[in-house]
């Protein structure tokens, strides 16, 4: 033990001085392109890298060539942001860690006008006195839902605090065993349930629920019957579930008021553009739900948004609820929510204006165009190391959406000589815009539905870079 102290003393005495490393003529390019705080800050950065790698007893070289590359990637990493674009080339539309959705170029705009300057966020400017922020959105989503009344939070998992703290804290609801679900490991009913101080009451099987189930548990505790939907997995085989419908007939006849935490908020009919099994907003409030809560950033398309929808009086105390200020929603998310939620009130312009929605509509032939297209490009810019092969294959849905749908698409392979699957799949990680595809069967592919026109001179630059550091033998 002294001995190996002893030496490791020795080597950190050999470690250069800040000055010195400032001092070396090799330093003289970085010197002259960045201000000196920046490259002091780099240094010592470095420097106690060093020092904590001899200490670890790892072998450490510091050569002057060595530090001063070490010096230029800190700088270089300093300077970018952490959170940047990427291109999403996996396939999965609403992709969580990815961002979920992309914004319509509408709600880009909005986000725009609301940044610059001020705007009425909270100001009546026929009244020439105070406002809320809700008005802005509130009358489109009771138009495109059919509710009487609307409310707009920070996210679903808000929706469903704020709804359940409003209507049932201290008293009873009702859900199914079979839609205890957790989305994303942080977001599980049953502990958002305790959060809120409504009490859980379970019924039915994992598999199969009945109206039975729900009649025998309400009691006068009762404050509500909770519909969950199943968003990221599906129940098959022998199952049994209670429709909307059927809830909301034994809530009348009880006086038990109907939730559905709807998940996706879908505000227009897929089905005709081959995506069936995700019931409309408007559908479960016809089905007879008082209270509907979705998500602004899944299948909606818009940005991070938590929206309730449903009946004026349950509405209303939530609009009053101290916990609305610590949930609410911030002024450029309301902007976009408000732009694309407009877009909506033409269903063939939210198709193509929406980014997840013409990303799920596309059709096959549309796919295989632009499978041709992207490989064209590529091809002409890319090295001859770099081979390029359209294949056939299946996307998803992604964000807690549609689990079971697969939508047939066309893939891009990507091959980089002398570089396994797994270094290019690394490897364009790394590049100066990221990419991120899939590895399947041993291959490393791109799905052309999810990656924007506006990704393409960044995913050439990727390929490029990924090929000349991995073809370049400096792996
Ligand atoms: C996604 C989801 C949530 C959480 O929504 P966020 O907008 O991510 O907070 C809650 N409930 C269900 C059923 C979901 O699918």
């Amino acid at each position: 033990m002294i001995k190996v102290a002893t030496v490791q003393k020795e080597t950190l005495r050999h470690i250069p001085k800040v000055d010195r490393v400032l001092s070396w003529d090799l330093m003289a390019p970085l010197a002259a392109s960045h201000q000196r705080p920046e490259l002091l800050a780099a240094i010592r950065s470095v420097l106690d890298r060093l020092r904590s790698a001899v200490r670890n007893g790892d072998p450490v070289d510091f050569s002057e060539e060595r530090v001063v590359s070490l010096v230029g990637a800190e700088l270089d990493q300093r300077s970018t942001p952490s959170l940047r674009e990427v291109v999403n080339a996996s396939g999965v539309v609403i992709h969580t860690n990815l961002g979920r959705s992309p914004l319509a170029a509408a709600a880009e705009e909005a986000i725009h006008r609301a940044s610059r300057g001020y705007s009425n966020l909270e100001f009546d400017l026929a009244a020439g006195e105070r406002g809320t922020r809700y008005v802005h959105v509130e009358g489109l989503i009771c138009e495109l839902t059919g509710a009487e009344a609307a409310l707009v939070v920070n996210n679903n998992a808000a929706a469903v605090i704020l709804a359940l703290s409003s209507l049932a804290q201290g008293r009873d609801v009702i859900v199914s065993r079979g839609e205890l679900v957790e989305i994303g490991g942080s977001f599980r009913i049953p502990e958002v349930m305790l959060q809120s101080g409504a009490h859980l009451v379970e019924v039915g099987a994992t598999n199969r629920t009945h109206p039975r189930d729900y009649r025998a548990a309400i009691n006068d505790a009762t404050a509500l019957l909770l519909k969950v939907h199943t968003s990221n997995f599906a129940v098959v085989g022998f199952t049994a579930e209670v429709t909307v419908e059927e809830m909301s007939a034994l809530g009348r006849e009880t006086g038990v008021p109907v939730m559905v935490d709807a998940g996706s908020g879908c505000l227009i009919d897929l089905a005709p553009y081959g995506i069936a099994g995700e019931s409309t907003i408007r559908r479960y409030l016809a089905a007879g739900a008082d209270v509907v809560t979705f998500s602004g950033d899944k299948l909606l398309g818009g940005p991070q948004a938590g929206i309730i929808a449903g009946r004026r009086d349950l509405v209303a105390p939530m609009k009053r609820h101290p916990l609305l200020r610590a949930l609410r929603m911030d002024k450029l998310s309301l902007a976009a929510l408000e732009a694309t939620l407009r877009l909506y009130r033409d269903e063939r312009r939210a198709i193509r204006e929406i980014p997840t929605l013409s990303m799920l509509t596309a059709t096959p032939a549309d796919l295989s165009r632009r499978a041709d297209r992207i490989l064209g490009m590529l091809r002409r810019r890319l090295p001859k190391t770099v081979t390029l092969a359209k294949q056939p294959g299946e996307s998803s849905a992604g964000g807690g959406s549609l689990p079971l749908l697969r939508l047939p698409t066309s893939l891009i392979e990507v091959r980089i000589a002398g570089a396994s699957v797994q270094q290019i799949e690394q490897g364009l990680r790394r590049t100066s815009i990221p990419v991120v595809g899939r590895i399947q069967r041993d291959r490393f592919l791109l799905d052309v539905r999810t990656i924007l026109d506006h990704d393409l001179p960044g995913l050439a630059l990727a390929l490029g870079e990924a090929a000349a550091s991995l073809s370049g033998g400096d792996q």
